[in-house]
């Protein structure tokens, strides 16, 4: 493996990377637990799991076992005219864990899949009822994926400006500052009283890919109810929120308004493998039904609920049925708190905010809160060299540990962060 980093640079094109000035990428080998392991055996506490999927952390024997039983009953099968035991498993499951008002489940391959189908089934839902209504309403900063429907719903930024010519017409709410919730309710009414919108979607509670940026359930619940009052599909992306990162189980169970589709990833197989759910209500469902086989839903993927992805997700709710997991999460919650005061007495941190187990907080930064800010790459290196990977979105450090992190790696991290802190101040 002495060439590793050779043949990388030979062969491999990386994500969200430029490549002329990228510097050199971490070779991981091997992980465990809360800890990677590089090449020459230094560890790094994986702070950020793994670009938030690992909420096991790595290596986990339930979620290895479900993989290899899997894999020797039935590792693949198509899923159009075939069913097999785990997807119905965890259709099941799934369901019994989300609010009562939640029956179908359309599986598809990861996060963008699923905001993409739920964009797709929102849409034809009013294309079924002969009714026109095409606009989509999202909230600015969102990221919703890569593919061309998520990207539509995002952020207009530098990330997809070569794309914008092709995006569909979208119309935003400015980002829910506690501030500007009063406005932003009357915005949201003289718009969807139009009745022109397909659907509402948005993150619950937390912007992941923005900055982790959180706003109040209460406003949450009203922008809901007013969607709902107009008869928008109310669509929520928990890829990033679902499987406990916020305390609860999913963000909506802070929530009093419930939505009509939510779409799961990430922390759905507990980081193991690709698979994404859209999870929508009957009265979607109902929608599709037809004699014509035009209204049917007409999409899928080679790897619609693979067997494998299934089982494992599976295995990920049972660990998820363990009360030491919700300890787990409540004592990364505590942690979190306790680490959040601390840090705002620290002059060069603004924007403390925590929602669970995501802790976010701004290093105070001349040239504004750019993705590109130099604070970026300096925390980046300095973490790294202290056996931290941990990604900062431009100058919002966060931490979104594993649920295995142990008191010892959770005091580690924090005197890393801490020390990157003081650095700044020398
Ligand atoms: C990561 C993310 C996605 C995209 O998921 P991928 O699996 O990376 O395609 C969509 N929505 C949210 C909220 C995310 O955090």
């Amino acid at each position: 493996m002495v060439d590793l980093l050779k043949k990388d640079k030979q062969y491999v094109w990386h994500p969200f990377t430029q490549h002329q000035t990228a510097g050199d990428p971490l070779q991981v080998v091997r992980a465990e637990g809360t800890l990677l392991f590089d090449i020459e055996g230094k560890s790094y506490i994986d702070a950020n799991s793994s670009w938030w999927v690992n909420v096991h952390g790595h290596g986990h024997p339930h979620l290895a076992e479900a993989v290899n039983k899997q894999f020797m009953e039935l590792e693949h099968v198509v899923f159009a005219g075939v069913t097999h035991p785990k997807a119905v498993e965890l259709s099941e499951r799934i369901t019994k864990i989300l609010p009562e008002n939640f029956q179908r489940v359309f599986f598809s391959d990861n996060g963008s899949t699923s905001t993409e189908v739920a964009l797709k089934m929102s849409f034809q839902y009013w294309f079924n009822k002969d009714e026109d209504r095409k606009r989509v309403l999202a909230i600015e900063g969102a990221y919703h994926g890569d593919t061309f429907g998520a990207m539509s719903v995002g952020e207009r930024d530098m990330f997809n400006r070569p794309f914008e010519p092709f995006f569909f017409d979208v119309d935003y709410l400015p980002f829910p500052e506690s501030d500007k919730e009063a406005e932003i309710l009357t915005k949201a009414e003289k718009l969807l009283s139009t009745k022109t919108f397909a659907s509402l979607i948005l993150e619950p509670l937390v912007q992941g890919a923005s900055g982790m940026r959180m706003y109040s359930s209460n406003f949450l619940d009203q922008l809901s109810a007013i969607a709902k009052k107009y008869e928008t599909i109310v669509i929520f992306d928990e890829v990033m929120t679902g499987f406990g990162r916020t305390g609860k189980m999913f963000a909506m169970d802070h929530c009093e308004v419930k939505p009509d589709i939510v779409c799961l990833s990430k922390g759905l197989t507990g980081g193991t493998m690709a698979l994404g759910l859209t999870v929508a209500s009957e009265k979607m469902y109902q929608s599709f039904l037809s004699d014509e086989m035009a209204r049917g839903f007409l999409h899928g993927h080679s790897f619609t609920a693979n067997p494998l992805a299934s089982a494992v997700s599976c295995a990920n709710l049972d660990l998820f049925e363990k009360p030491s997991t919700k300890e787990a999460i409540n004592t990364i919650v505590n942690w979190n708190q306790t680490f959040a005061d601390e840090l705002k007495q620290w002059q060069s941190v603004e924007n403390v905010r925590q929602q669970g187990t995501i802790l976010a907080f701004s290093v105070k930064n001349e040239a504004g809160n750019t993705y590109f800010s130099s604070i970026r790459d300096r925390a980046y290196k300095f973490f790294l060299n202290n056996g931290v990977l941990l990604r900062p979105l431009g100058n919002t450090i966060f931490i979104n540990p594993p649920y295995c992190i142990t008191e010892e790696e959770y005091i580690e991290l924090k005197s890393v962060i801490l020390g990157f802190l003081r650095s700044l101040e020398e």
